[in-house]
């Protein structure tokens, strides 16, 4: 299986400067900052700054350093924006075009500080 990646996608641009963004946390490898149409009082979108499409192509393809990152901004992300240990939160990826991605290049949603629902329209 083989991933192709846009390098025009909107957080590729991000990424390179080019579109501001209202950055949470950095690091060496990922990124976070807050969704520009929120769907919840808190609604931050991490990213891994390499160039991965999904979730199935970052568990794949990423090195172990860029996981580890990823993950640890994320533990920071919880206790920065308040969610955890707090109220809890939901994270979510959506991958491809059954999962309804709009954005080609990883991303989780981390939304909290409302009571977020049932998971899925069924
Ligand atoms: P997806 O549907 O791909 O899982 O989610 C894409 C998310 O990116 C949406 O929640 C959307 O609001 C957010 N988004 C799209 N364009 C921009 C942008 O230019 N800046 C920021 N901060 N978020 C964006």
């Amino acid at each position: 299986m083989t991933y192709s990646y846009d390098p025009q996608n909107i957080f590729a641009r991000i990424l390179r400067g080019e579109i501001p963004n209202k950055t949470v946390l950095e690091t060496v490898h990922t990124l976070a900052f807050h969704d520009i149409n929120p769907a919840a009082p808190v609604h931050v979108l991490v990213i891994p700054k390499g160039p991965y499409v999904t979730f199935d192509h970052f568990a794949a393809e990423a090195s172990e350093e860029e996981i580890v990152d990823f993950h640890r901004a994320c533990a920071q992300i919880f206790q920065m924006v308040g969610v955890a240990p707090g109220g809890g939160f939901r994270a979510i990826t959506n991958s491809g075009a059954d999962g309804m991605q709009e954005v080609p290049h990883y991303h989780l949603h981390i939304l909290g500080g409302r009571v977020m629902g049932p998971l899925v329209v069924r």
